[in-house]
């Protein structure tokens, strides 16, 4: 999981790509980069740590341009070296390239064999230079961008969201599932390309749609050029940006993560209803979910648990003793809130157990009477292949648990997730729409050793033609 933006003006865009990093910064805090283009070359920085770690006046002022992208990354493991922070960068004959991508390629390692068997050099671990050398490879060959990103449109499996600099000229494309998400914004004097609408609105700009599934935009001076390279039978968006990824205030792919959030915790009391004093959430995670149940049920919405917000990703964690007292040090209980009470607790998701069982432990230990567990997924019951970067089955608790044994194993006095139909409802659009791979175990794109129902995906016929781009009015967008 990665955040990226891309934005043309007619003014300097460093800040403001600095400011749509900051507004995407929970998409990934292990390093930031920002990439733009002066009309002669391309300007770069990219450091570990947080936006505001990365980056200062006098850096900003240095990266000059019109035009530029940025990336924040997540950390994964085995990843987090320098050289995979992004964007990269790729300068031949007269193109000064940047790339960002948001995403997973499955087939990362046969396309990486191919290339160097070909005699390409790689110099990170990161599929997105697959991508920008399956991309370049077409280009020095002779090749369109439009007909580069056909080919990387046909060789490439996973999800990839990217976001692209050719000298003074602006691109994006989503592959054809649409798996994670990407907008497009206006702002007062240009265009911002991000993946979610909430570095829109960081700008003051109006968001204006989503990219689609398998498009290339093209955003110049001269306007925006959106091309149809692919169309799948039906997209496979990630059903995780609804329940955790997104920011709650971001629209994803036409819906308020927000309203979907507070719609799956009045489904959560249909399914689950309980007796008891109050609803709590697992602060800020639960928040949402927690005012549906509470509207829902009736119960009042009390915080039972206070977030220390300053406590951020260098906390000293030495070992385990001091990691069961980080959970105390990050969530302080009320204990008046507590004691003698039975609790309705609101979470998004339990992925290893070991938190929803520490914080239970915690309420417990404050007085609480009875704690009722409920989560606004269903159980995580598989890995993500498709750049998320999961536990695997071994770690994932309820990949071989029952419920009622999930509950056992976290101390909750009833526990219930949502189903399914009831997630898919909430967010409005057709089951078959969404990637629910973590969750089914069934996933939208062949992977090796696991159960898949892909997508038939057909490219704008066979005999691919080159502008096929045309520019649009914005309000035709
Ligand atoms: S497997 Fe889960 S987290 Fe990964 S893309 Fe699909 S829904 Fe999202």
């Amino acid at each position: 999981m990665c955040g990226i933006v891309g934005i043309l003006d007619a003014g300097e865009v460093s800040f403001s790509l600095y400011y749509a990093l900051y507004a995407l910064q929970h998409r990934g805090q292990e390093s930031a980069g920002i990439a733009t283009f002066d009309g002669a070359t391309i300007n770069k920085y990219r450091g570990e740590g947080l936006v505001a770690e990365v980056f200062d006046t006098p850096t900003l002022g240095r990266l000059k341009g019109h035009c530029g992208v940025g990336h924040v990354r997540y950390p994964t493991t085995g990843t987090n070296r320098p050289e995979n922070m992004q964007p990269f960068l790729f300068e031949f004959q007269d193109l000064h390239i940047a790339i960002a991508h948001n995403g997973n390629l499955v087939n990362y390692t046969e396309l990486r064999e191919e290339y160097e068997q070909r005699g390409q050099i790689f110099w990170s671990s990161s599929d997105t230079e697959v991508i920008a050398k399956v991309f370049t490879d077409e280009i020095r060959g002779g090749s369109s961008v439009e007909d580069a990103v056909h080919l990387c449109m046909r060789r490439l499996r996973g999800s990839y969201s990217v976001v692209m600099i050719i000298n003074g000229v602006l691109y994006s494309f989503r592959d054809p599932l649409g798996i994670k998400p990407l907008c497009i914004g206006k702002t007062r004097t240009g265009y911002i390309i991000a993946s979610e609408s909430v570095a829109v609105d960081a700008l003051g700009g109006t968001l204006v749609r989503d990219v689609r599934p398998g498009e290339l935009m093209r955003v110049s001076e001269e306007g925006i050029a959106c091309t149809q390279i692919a169309v799948a039978n039906c997209p496979a968006h990630c059903i995780f940006e609804y329940i955790y990824f997104s920011r709650a205030d971001a629209v994803v792919d036409g819906a308020l993560v927000y309203d979907v959030r507070r719609k799956i915790g009045r489904k959560l009391y249909e399914e689950a209803p309980v007796n008891a004093d109050s609803v709590a959430p697992v602060p800020d995670s639960g928040t949402a979910y927690t005012i549906g149940y509470a509207e829902g049920s009736g119960i009042p919405f009390v915080e039972c648990l206070m977030k220390n917000r300053y406590m951020g990703r260098t906390f000293i964690m030495p070992n385990q003793k001091a990691r069961e007292q980080a959970v105390r040090i990050k969530l302080n209980p009320v204990r008046s809130h507590l004691e003698g009470k039975s609790i309705v607790l609101v979470d998004d998701s339990i992925v290893r157990g070991t938190t929803s069982r520490r914080i239970i432990e915690l309420m417990r230990s404050s007085g609480a009477r009875e704690i009722h567990m409920r989560i606004g997924s269903p159980a995580i019951k598989a890995p993500c292949y498709l750049g998320v970067d999961m536990p695997t089955r071994e770690e994932l608790i309820a990949s071989n648990k029952a419920e009622n044994e999930v509950r056992k194993s976290i101390t909750a006095t009833t526990l219930h997730h949502i189903s399914i139909e009831a997630l898919v409802e909430a967010i409005g659009m057709p089951h078959g729409h969404l990637c629910t791979g973590c969750l089914t175990g069934c996933y939208p794109v062949q992977i090796e050793g696991e159960i898949d129902t892909p997508r038939a995906v057909n490219f704008v016929d066979g005999s691919f033609q080159t502008n096929l781009g045309t520019f649009v009015e914005e309000e035709d967008l």
